[in-house]
């Protein structure tokens, strides 16, 4: 691929050559996740402002000239993934006393989350390389965007699940047909024996940290909020970070754009995270910045991440963009998802409410000013966690089927 000029890893700061089935640095081990390098020259040929003016794949694909992906790989019968809305909020905006405020909706994507832009793109690589079998660890969005696109492209799938996994999450699993593995421990637990699994069977390995091209297709949800503000980015982004990949993603989209010149600065971004369960914004008071594995005690599962496996990529989008780490009460979470609900009609599980409780709290602290713009993004529709939507918003109360009885209920 003539756009690929090679891997360089995150650590030691090698340049490797670029062969699709290196996950990791050879030596710096595991740790050593991977940046893929593009020639912005030759990708700017074909991926300029009018290109994309004339584009209609309204999909993540149309930044394909800066996706892992070879040119002869046919994506145009892939599930539809990405375009999703960016909402000018007017309410909330004046609720929270910003500027300007934007919401990007990644909960309308096929299987519901961010997620399928990893998977899409994992999906295409997996067939590039002529695998038939994709396996992942996940918290359950990574598990169920993987098993909807394996099953729409005839891949077999094997998935690895906490326990603890939402019912809605698994239950898209199960519908999706993938060989389910729901392992009686917490993420971690799941996580290794994912990989001890992946390394004994030789499947393709779609686990978020390790696998370089997974940020390669969440980045695109960057490139589509600057086209959809027309390149004249936010001062803030803001998103929720577990493992990590995501707001790597969301950093190396804009640094790219601004790379091709479609930007001309970068947003701040800002990490957002439980207090239940926050490794990240504990490692930010620290001198060095060093990740200590914490408990997984939040509600947010998407998020409930003892030990990142993307460390390098998100701590960089943090620090390179000038941005803040920020952790929110499962509380606050609760209440911006009813908060998100009412006022901008957006349904948001709890990982994809905990960006904009974590500017709702940035504001509070004067780490975010009233003059700024922001944009938060959504990565996770409500209606796979229902149990904790009625926790926020509370259940209904039932009324006889009578006007009088009505009248009297007090609901109206
Ligand atoms: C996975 C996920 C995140 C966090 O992404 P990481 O790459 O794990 O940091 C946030 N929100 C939702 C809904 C997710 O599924």
């Amino acid at each position: 691929m003539k756009r690929i000029l090679g891997y360089r890893c995150t650590i030691c700061g090698r340049e490797l050559s670029f062969a699709p089935e290196k996950y990791t640095c050879p030596h710096c081990g595991e740790k050593g996740i991977l940046d893929i390098v593009y020639d912005y020259g030759e990708v700017k040929k074909s991926l300029n402002r009018e290109f994309l003016s004339a584009c209609r794949d309204n999909s993540m694909w149309r930044y394909r000239a800066l996706m892992p992906i070879a040119d002869e790989t046919d994506v145009s019968s892939f599930l539809r993934i990405g375009w999703s809305p960016l909402y000018e909020s007017k309410k909330l905006r004046d609720e929270l006393g910003l500027k300007a405020l934007y919401i990007k909706d990644d909960g309308i994507n096929p299987t519901a989350s961010l997620k399928d832009r990893a998977s899409g793109v994992a999906v295409a690589k997996a067939l590039e390389l002529g695998y038939d079998t994709i396996a992942c660890s996940s918290t359950g969005n990574a598990a169920s965007s993987c098993a909807g696109s394996a099953a729409r492209m005839g891949l077999k799938a094997v998935i690895f699940v906490p326990r603890r996994a939402p019912q809605g999450k698994v239950a898209q699993l199960m519908i999706f047909g993938a060989k389910l593995v729901v392992v009686d421990g917490d993420y971690e637990q799941t996580f290794e024996l994912s990989r001890a699994a992946i390394e004994k069977y030789g499947w393709y390995n779609r686990n978020a940290g390790i696998n370089p091209v997974m940020s390669e297709g969440k980045k695109t949800v960057a490139m589509e909020i600057a086209e959809q503000l027309n390149f004249q980015v936010t001062d803030w982004v803001a998103c929720s970070v577990g493992d990590g990949c995501t707001i790597g993603g969301v950093y190396t989209g804009f640094k790219d754009l601004y790379e091709l010149g479609l930007i001309d600065r970068i947003p701040r971004i800002l990490g957002v995270q439980s207090t239940g369960c926050c490794p990240f914004v504990n490692a930010d008071k620290t001198q060095d910045h060093a990740l200590v594995p914490t408990p997984e005690e939040t509600l947010a599962d998407s998020i409930s991440v003892g030990v990142p496996r993307n460390p390098q990529k998100a701590q960089r989008a943090v620090y390179a963009s000038g941005g803040r780490w920020i952790a929110v009460t499962d509380q606050d979470i609760l209440h911006t998802m009813g908060l998100l609900g009412r006022t901008e009609g957006v349904f948001s599980e709890p990982a994809g409410a905990t960006a904009t409780a974590g500017v709702r709290s940035a504001i509070a602290q004067g780490i975010i000013k009233a003059n700024e713009t922001v944009t938060v993004i959504s990565t996770g529709s409500g209606l796979k966690d229902t149990a904790n939507a009625l926790k926020a918003a509370g259940t209904p109360r039932i009324c006889e089927p009578s006007l009088a009885a009505l009248e009297k209920s007090g609901i109206l």
